[in-house]
């Protein structure tokens, strides 16, 4: 090795030992006749020391260094006079008495500091640089952690790391395909996999009843800020288990992650259903760090001739305590916030309670006195509370007040990145409804098994048939999902048909499937988390970017390798390939 110790392991115990270091100039510092330079590895930083009087030479070619230089330091740990208790190697100081400059480097467009001066694109340019800061350092070492913790439990349970191609067969269902040009079969493409639901399933078949992959997913989606079109999923799936089985096993992986990662111990997650957290929280993803449940109140506003309440579906609200001071100002805009495209909501209600008791709404044109107190009885609310409450379609209106929510929570501090509140959404409708195209949708995906009890209205009243679904959301983040399969091919292709397939086309592109649950396929079901955004949760963040080494920016650009580029014409010829722009 051409280092004897990394930046970051030296301490009083060494004093008197001579070391060579290797790592980048963080920064000199130059006092005439002393310089000090800390050096950085991946490690930590530890203090060089360089002095007139005792080498002239070498203290004046240290000043020459200038930042993120590579260079091989020797020298004698000593006692450090101004002791530094923010570093671990505080204590201590190398005096150099000979240094080799292993490489050059250009002044560094951004500082390498925990906060950077560089913007997102620049740092995503010079990813290389970007990672050198310890924040980044700090997710990927996490990261690394939490997949060697999740092998080590896995294991433990008897679950085989079972690898799957990335060069699979188009589906139609669910997000876009990236698809790969076939040389070799002129005018045929591949897909890369938007998951291996159908691959761990033909594994379950083949009897390796508890699979698990730590596997690269793609979709060719328009991005988000917690989107990539490739990411990482932890991807389980097991055979002859229920859905209890599934929970309690995965349940018992968030446990030990949280406590191994992080040292939280956790208790038993709540379990709701999908009805129960819309009606409650207006979300399927539920952030229950805090309260603020809503209030339906439709059948006590309606009649009172304020148009609005009289024509809505439904009527709902939430108590925001201690917000009864809010302006007229902060009121317009909270209305133009829920009012914007994203939110969708027509409009926004407020109903009041002063400290001194008195109840004051939009709606007094419409509501006396008692009618507001009956209201706010329904709120539980308090003198000092403020009643935000938004009226319409059902479905609408529901999630614009589960939007209005967070944003009251983020806005009252009440959405602590520290407190963990994870949770079970189960009994999802195994079918969703597409106005625009007119056909339903698998919600989770077609391989989900409805609930026995619920197979009977498959053909009757589709939308009422739940699934046997659930999802793992903590802090209102969906951080895994899963299901119960189904097992038995003529189940399947029921689904199939109802979801618009014609038989021919089932076959097409499911037959590798239902041909294999000819052959003694087992109930099976499983998971798959998504490990960017668990790592993110980890780390406190809502943007999985900075815990991907080399993640892409919101137009699908990787800005580093500045991909994707443009093929020879060569290429295009061997893949038969014509450019036909518009
Ligand atoms: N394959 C599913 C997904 O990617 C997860 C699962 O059902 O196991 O969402």
């Amino acid at each position: 090795m051409l280092r004897t110790h990394t930046c970051g392991e030296l301490n009083t115990n060494h004093i008197g030992e001579e070391v060579i270091l290797c790592g980048w100039v963080q920064r000199t510092r130059d006092f005439g006749g002393m310089t000090f330079l800390d050096l950085r590895d991946r490690y930590g930083i530890t203090q060089l020391v360089f002095n007139m009087e005792w080498d002239v030479h070498l203290c004046e070619a240290a000043r020459k260094l200038s930042r993120e230089y590579v260079i091989r330091a020797k020298g004698k740990v000593t006692k450090r006079e101004s002791i530094n208790p923010k570093l671990p190697t505080g204590e201590i100081e190398i005096i150099v008495d000979e240094f080799e400059i292993l490489n050059e480097s250009k002044i560094p467009p951004f500082t390498i500091e925990d906060q950077t001066d560089g913007g997102e694109e620049l740092r995503m340019k010079y990813r290389y640089l970007d990672l050198r800061r310890n924040p980044l350092r700090k997710n990927l070492e996490q990261r690394h952690a939490l997949a060697m913790e999740t092998r080590k439990y896995l294991c433990e349970q008897h679950f085989l790391e079972i690898e799957t191609p990335y060069l699979i067969k188009s589906t139609p269902e669910g997000a876009r395909d990236f698809v790969v040009p076939s040389r070799m079969n002129p005018g045929q493409f591949y897909a890369l996999p938007q998951s291996p639901q159908t691959l761990k399933q033909i594994l379950m078949v083949a009897g390796y009843d508890r699979y698990f992959q730590i596997v690269r997913c793609f979709r060719d989606e328009d991005l988000r800020a917690d989107r990539q079109p490739e990411f990482t999923q932890i991807d389980c799936e097991m055979a002859f288990v229920d859905q209890e089985d599934i929970l309690q096993v995965f349940e018992g992986l968030i446990i030990r992650l949280f406590s191994k990662v992080k040292g939280i111990e956790l208790d038993s997650f709540p379990r709701i259903s999908y009805d129960e957290a819309m009606k409650r929280f207006g979300s399927d993803k539920p952030d229950i760090r805090f309260g603020m449940e809503f209030t339906e109140i439709t059948s006590r506003a309606k009649g009172k001739g304020f148009k609005v309440f009289d024509e809505a579906e439904i009527i709902v609200g939430i108590n925001a305590k201690k917000c009864a001071q809010y302006s007229r100002k902060e009121l317009d805009q909270l209305t133009e916030w829920v009012k914007r495209p994203q939110i969708g909501a027509s409009g926004l209600i407020y109903i009041k309670f002063s400290e001194d008791g008195s109840l004051r709404s939009s709606i007094d044109k419409f509501f006396r006195q008692d009618h507001l107190r009956e209201l706010s009885a329904e709120f539980s609310a308090k003198p000092g509370d403020l009643m935000l409450i938004i009226a319409g379609a059902k479905e609408k209106t529901l999630k614009a007040l589960g939007e209005l929510r967070l944003e009251m929570g983020n806005r009252l501090g009440l959405r602590n990145p520290n407190v963990y509140r994870p949770l079970w959404v189960i009994d999802f409708p195994l079918l969703e409804w597409d106005e625009e195209l007119q056909r339903f949708f698998a919600m989770h995906h077609p391989f989900t098994s409805p609930k026995p009890e619920d197979i009977p209205l498959l053909e009757t009243n589709p939308s009422l048939v739940r699934a046997n679904a659930y999802d793992l959301v903590i802090n209102g983040v969906e951080i895994g999902g899963g299901s119960i399969r189904i097992h038995l091919k003529e189940l399947q292709n029921r689904m199939l048909r109802l979801l618009g397939f014609t038989q021919e086309e089932a076959q097409k592109q499911f037959g590798f499937l239902m041909d294999a649950f000819e052959y003694g396929a087992p109930p099976h079901g499983g998971i798959a988390f998504g490990f960017d955004r668990l790592c993110a949760i980890f780390g406190g963040s809502d943007s999985i970017r900075d815990f991907i080494a080399f993640p892409k920016n919101n137009s699908g650009r990787d800005m580093m390798l500045d991909s994707p580029s443009e093929i020879s014409q060569q290429q295009l010829n061997e893949l038969y390939l014509r450019i036909n722009l518009p």
